[in-house]
């Protein structure tokens, strides 16, 4: 049933992580964390065919929504978001004029349709996934747990996670960013909710490359220890 088209989009000043979700029998699409990069989103878009856009994000740092604005307005687009990213989405154009770069300079504060509730299974344009809150990098930072079927006859399937700034290949999200708490609290959520998951777990991050969760659970520095016994 989640026969799923995945597209990652990296680009901007941050080189953040735009993912676009499809799935194979539904004209509705899901654009995760529309960062600056609108162009090389809409050119990723371009082969593909669907009526509307919806925009889950996992967090509201600006290089995670900075593009948002542009898609409601062009596609009329929802966004949503966990509420407790409200302060963190309204500091978008402060912290853009802090950093001072040229392709932030004139951020909107986009508009949000709907809350994102956590611990809750959701379905969006035909594609089942479910969300956990794991806050440290931000007080509402999300994560999407997707469940992709490989072949429906022998039963294969694969876990996938999109995980916003929590957690990284070798690392961890910062938190002295806006909205930030403190490294315990990220750590601790980071090991209770994400690596207790299925060990082939691929995780998305927002910013570099893919990983899973075999791997950060043996190799990653800031969260090596806490399975040593
Ligand atoms: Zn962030
Ligand atoms: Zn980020």
């Amino acid at each position: 049933m989640n026969t799923m088209i995945l597209k990652i989009v990296p680009g901007g000043a941050f080189v953040e992580n735009t993912y676009i979700l499809q799935s194979k029998n539904s004209k509705e699409l899901i654009l995760v964390d529309p960062g600056s990069q609108t162009l090389e989103i809409e050119e990723s878009l371009s082969d593909l065919s669907f009526t509307s856009i919806h925009i889950w994000n996992t967090h509201g740092h600006l290089d995670h929504a900075y593009g948002a604005d542009y898609f409601i307005k062009k596609y009329k687009a929802d966004f949503n978001i966990h509420k407790k990213e409200i302060p963190i989405l309204q500091a978008m154009t402060t912290a853009a004029s802090r950093f001072g770069i040229p392709e932030f300079s004139d951020a909107v504060v986009p508009e949000i349709d709907s809350f994102i509730e956590e611990e809750r299974q959701y379905e969006v344009g035909n594609l089942n996934f479910k969300t956990l809150l794991v806050p440290g990098h931000s007080p509402g930072s999300i994560c999407f747990h997707f469940t992709r079927e490989l072949n429906p006859e022998e039963g294969l399937e694969e876990d996938l996670m999109i995980c916003g700034d929590t957690v990284f290949a070798g690392s961890v999200g910062r938190v002295d960013l806006t909205g930030g708490t403190n490294m315990e609290e990220l750590l601790g959520n980071i090991t209770k909710k994400i690596l207790t998951l299925k060990e082939s777990t691929i995780l998305f991050p927002g910013h570099g490359p893919r990983t899973t969760v075999e791997i950060e659970k043996e190799s990653n520095p800031f969260l090596s220890g806490m399975f040593n016994g």
